[in-house]
């Protein structure tokens, strides 16, 4: 009966043109043995799997080969060579430090070092995981490995080359071996699956290659995992099962909602993922991961990023097409405070929910985004406007409760209060309707093109004096505040400092320092333009002040935002009851 072979050693490589993805690394040492410019002492850097441990013992077979190629590999037939390929040669020594680190095992393998060859010309001394070596066991080796006798080679390997002393790195010629890319592990996995008489659909060996994170070694051992279940037909859905891998077309279905603005959509493809055993935690890096391989997949310019085979590459960018970058930018980051916010959040299926429901409002044409400078919205100047709101007071300010008004807060209105003109255009007006539940589903062509418009046919209010509650400009606020997700200096002022009415429209806000007034100051125009619109009311004026030692007035807590999130986001109060959702 023939002898089952793991492909990782069936297919372990015996020249220096069979070693995978390491091309420039393996044409420098063949170089270096072709013109007989040997260095005693190699250091290997890398991370596991890479070829590491397969270039030594090629390195050691080679110089030791009687009759090597004109290309400058090893015969594999001379009695040296042969000796080698059966693991039967006394001219190579392994040691793997990681399991023999002390000075005794150092101590035995320098007296190795004093035994010269019996055949061949070389002793190669391979020291695995050399950074694991005790420091008493280093100071033993150095000697030896400065100077040690013509016969004998080191090559030291390591995946920590930050843990190796610089006494060892001076010593040392070093060598820094690459990752091996997807299309390389691909390339080779479909040789050996070849060779092997194994049917594979590419994009499943797409799959096996990325879960293998740049090893090649472990590359096989999934290769053969996948092929022994199979029953030697690997296709894409036998992978992604056996590797309990999230299937990409989740992902191409979720950016389809997206696109859609289609928020149940979206929750529904999320609820199926959860119900197939993934973590949310996992899901939530795998759409920004595949948000950002759809980014620099969009590109021609970046498509080199994107670690994928060739036809992987094509079919991503055929998909990224649809999306602009800007899209991308937001959901990187939406993405990234989502993951960020994961560990701490209680509720993390909420947390992940909100994120697909802000995910789904990107495209949204809402006056808010068109305020962040993307570009695609653009303020416009009022016509005849006669000055720009400004603070008008910039004074060393008290709190307000202390003092009514002994000094000046710092005042921040839409219009300067003596005299109102007409105020100067919001800068999309086609946010005054708020989104409400008959949001159009718009493709995201259709949808810029229909915000665009919307701002140039935008009519100047008027001096709108719609009347409010304190609950309305509360909610206003926090609407503002959910919408700069990615401004988090700005909301988490926001947040603590909730404007407090001092009569009419004219309220307070208390931040905490010197910076946050400027903050505030900066940002509190294009704030009251958003709070006029929501409100119907041009006259909304701030007053800004510092806390003098009083401790913050308002701090939402987790049920707070929630019972807000529930009025204020569209659709909100039917996810909640579809999906039985609750604060626990
Ligand atoms: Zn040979």
């Amino acid at each position: 009966m023939k002898k089952y072979l793991v492909s990782a050693r069936k297919y372990r490589p015996s020249t220096f043109n069979s070693v995978v993805g390491q091309k420039t690394l393996t044409a420098t040492l063949k170089n270096s043995i072709a013109t007989d410019r040997l260095a005693h002492a190699y250091l290997f850097c890398g991370s596991r799997g890479v070829g590491k441990t397969s270039c030594a013992r090629i390195f050691a077979k080679t110089i030791n080969c009687m009759n090597r190629t004109p290309e400058g590999d090893a015969c594999n037939e001379c009695d040296s060579c042969r000796a080698f390929n059966e693991n039967r040669s006394l001219n190579i020594i392994e040691l793997d430090a990681a399991s023999n680190n002390s000075v005794d095992d150092i101590r035995a393998l320098v007296d190795q070092v004093q035994i010269p060859p019996t055949t061949g010309k070389y002793r190669v001394f391979i020291v695995d995981e050399v950074h694991m070596l005790s420091q008493a066991a280093f100071n033993a080796f150095l000697k030896t490995l400065e100077e040690p006798p013509a016969y004998v080679v080191f090559i030291l390997a390591t995946t920590e080359k930050h843990k190796i002393i610089p006494t060892i790195l001076s010593r040392c010629q070093i060598y820094d071996f690459n990752r091996i890319t997807i299309q390389d592990m691909v390339d080779h996995l479909t040789y050996v699956a070849s060779q092997e008489g194994i049917i594979v659909e590419s994009s499943a060996l797409n799959v096996i290659a990325r879960k293998a994170d740049g090893a090649m070694r472990d590359a096989l051992s999934i290769f053969d995992q996948v092929a022994a279940s199979s029953m030697q037909n690997i296709t894409y859905q036998s992978a992604i099962e056996n590797l309990n891998i999230l299937d990409y077309e989740y992902y191409n279905r979720l950016l389809d909602a997206f696109l859609a603005q289609d928020v149940p959509q979206a929750l529904l493809i999320y609820k199926e993922i959860r119900e197939k055993g993934f973590d949310s935690l996992f899901f939530v890096n795998g759409l920004a991961a595949h948000i950002r391989d759809l980014m620099v997949a969009r590109d021609p310019k970046t498509l080199c990023l994107l670690e994928a085979s060739d036809e992987a590459r094509q079919s991503m960018a055929a998909l990224a097409v649809r999306c602009t970058p800007q899209f991308f930018y937001k959901a990187m980051a939406l993405c990234g405070d989502a993951d960020l916010n994961y560990r701490t959040a209680t509720n993390k299926q909420f947390l992940v929910e909100l994120l697909l429901i802000k995910l789904c409002q990107l495209l949204s044409p809402s006056p808010i985004e068109a305020g962040d400078g993307e570009g695609q919205l653009k303020k416009i100047a009022p016509a005849n406007t006669p000055q720009q709101p400004k603070p008008i007071v910039v004074a060393p300010v008290q709190p307000v409760a202390s003092a009514p008004a002994p000094q000046q807060p710092v005042v921040v209105s839409a219009t300067p209060i003596s005299s109102r003109p007409v105020p100067p255009a919001p800068m999309a007006a086609v946010s005054n309707r708020p989104l409400g539940p008959k949001v159009p589903r718009l493709s995201l062509k259709t949808g810029l093109k229909q915000a665009e418009e919307a701002v140039k046919t935008t009519i100047q209010p008027r001096n709108r004096n719609n009347q409010f509650s304190d609950d309305a400009i509360d909610i206003a606020w926090e609407t503002y505040i959910s919408s700069h997700p990615t401004a988090h200096i700005l909301v988490n002022t926001m947040r603590t400092a909730r404007p407090k009415r001092l009569d009419g429209t004219r309220f307070a806000i208390m931040v905490e320092n010197k910076g946050q007034v400027e903050m505030m100051t900066d940002s509190l125009p294009d704030i009251i333009s958003y709070l006029g619109n929501q409100l119907q009311n041009d006259f909304i004026t701030f007053e800004i002040v510092e806390n003098q030692g009083e401790s913050s007035p308002y701090v939402w807590n987790q049920r707070e935002v929630y019972s807000h999130m529930l009025q204020n986001v569209p659709h909100m109060q039917e996810f909640v009851k579809r999906f039985e959702l609750s604060l626990s």
